[in-house]
């Protein structure tokens, strides 16, 4: 075999290895759940901000105190053409609680994305945004307000979701997104409801108090995507077991196409 058909077989081979090696959205989430609470100031939180530093590449990190506790917002920016897309999560879990649904679901969908647009960049500019401080101890919000308040980019519209990744997902239009964007949340409805009817319901059911209100007082086009109806949420019983790998990879085909403007 000569030396440049050898080259060759390496190359393939490195590429099938990466391609296996891939991890999924739910290979991020098992990871991420294993830190526990992730409530400000404790060490499930400082480990989580280690894990999502060490599976970005170089990342903004940002932070700010609030009592004394330093809190991180991370932001993981690619930047390109038209429009400015930001995609935004928060990280840190409500005190006790291991947060694997609420916080933890966001995280590992925009860790694949991450991944994924590090690999095959979008022709529009995408921001993914980890937010701290969002469940203190009830939806304080401190991370999105600390980004939204400084923010001078300007995003065509931001997309906020939170529990999108439980095993019964259903998700309904959030009140406040319907209330100030109609014509936004509608569009982003239409390609949930393509990928999977089932799961995004084209009604108002709730007026959620998540990273989207600040982001919407500072001037910004944000909404929010939500299963409200997950039980779970803020208690001790929001662990692994209640989400499932279906429902994170119907999220990440939905966001797919709306990094890549496949609409
Ligand atoms: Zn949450």
């Amino acid at each position: 075999m000569g030396k440049h058909q050898l080259l060759k077989y390496c190359l393939i081979l490195s590429f099938l290895f990466t391609c296996l090696n891939a991890k999924e959205p739910y290979d991020y989430l098992v990871e991420f759940s294993k830190f526990g609470c992730r409530a400000i100031g404790t060490d499930g939180h400082r480990n989580a901000l280690k894990y999502i530093i060490k599976n970005l590449k170089n990342p903004e990190i940002d932070s700010f105190t609030v009592d004394g506790i330093w809190l991180y917002n991370i932001y993981q920016k690619f930047p390109s053409g038209e429009p400015l897309i930001g995609i935004g999560a928060h990280w840190d879990s409500d005190r006790n609680c291991p947060g694997v649904n609420d916080g933890g679901s966001g995280v590992a969908l925009l860790l694949k994305l991450a991944d994924t647009l590090t690999k095959n960049p979008s022709d529009a500019s995408i921001h993914l945004l980890f937010f701290d401080g969002e469940d203190v101890e009830r939806a304080e919000l401190y991370g999105s307000t600390h980004f939204a308040s400084k923010c001078l980019d300007r995003y065509s519209f931001i997309i906020i979701i939170d529990m999108v990744g439980d095993k019964n997902l259903q998700i309904y239009k959030e009140g406040h997104s319907t209330k100030f964007f109609p014509a936004l949340t509608d569009s982003i409805w239409q390609i949930g409801m393509e990928i999977a009817p089932h799961i995004f319901i084209p009604v108002v059911k709730y007026y959620i108090i998540d990273d989207h209100i600040p982001l919407i007082k500072y001037g910004l086009r944000a909404i929010n995507i939500i299963d409200f109806d997950y039980q779970y949420w803020d208690t001790v019983f929001d662990t692994l077991d209640k989400c499932s790998k279906e429902s994170l990879d119907i999220m990440y085909k939905f966001l797919l196409k709306i990094v890549y403007r496949e609409y």
